[in-house]
């Protein structure tokens, strides 16, 4: 089986929340890409409920293009403790998570259901499993802890 960097990650020594640049892949035909762990949570101790990262990742697909060019696709884990965030532009952990910040504020703060995009059947895979109560409470406890900009060293990015 194909080596997968994710899986090498050693889980128990992360401290979340924090943005980790995973790798910069070089395509067959030219170009670039990045891809990034974006991990909310601390893994194997908690995770977002489902309904809650349905509607994060609504909403980040939404607000972070509004802020960062070169986004491909935000992504969540399976595991429900954060996203791969994969972008043409090769941005630092450190402006991912001051970006990551903002959006989060805006979600606490500002976002309302009718914000959310796309929350209807014909829009959406599973319209009817969302919670933007789930996704402003995690921005809360996750802007309380704030990002780090290095997995293993607790390094709160300002934004
Ligand atoms: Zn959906």
């Amino acid at each position: 089986m194909a080596e997968v960097e994710s899986f090498t990650l050693d889980h128990t020594k992360v401290k979340a929340p924090y943005v980790r640049k995973i790798e910069t892949q070089q395509g067959p035909n030219g170009g670039q890409i990045v891809n990034y762990d974006l991990r909310l949570t601390q893994p194997n101790e908690t995770a977002i409920e489902t309904a809650g990262v349905h509607t994060l990742e609504h909403l980040f697909a939404s607000l972070v293009r509004d802020e960062l060019d070169g986004i491909i696709d935000i992504s969540p884990f399976g595991c429900r403790t954060g996203f791969h965030i994969i972008s043409w532009v090769d941005y630092t952990p450190t402006q991912v998570a001051e970006t990551f910040t903002r959006v989060l504020r805006k979600i606490r703060d500002d976002i309302t259901w009718d914000d959310v995009p796309a929350t209807v059947a014909k829009e959406c895979g599973n319209y009817k499993d969302h919670s933007l109560h789930s996704a402003k409470e995690w921005s809360k406890i996750i802007l309380e802890q704030g990002f780090s900009d290095d997995p293993y060293v607790r390094h709160v990015v300002q934004a």
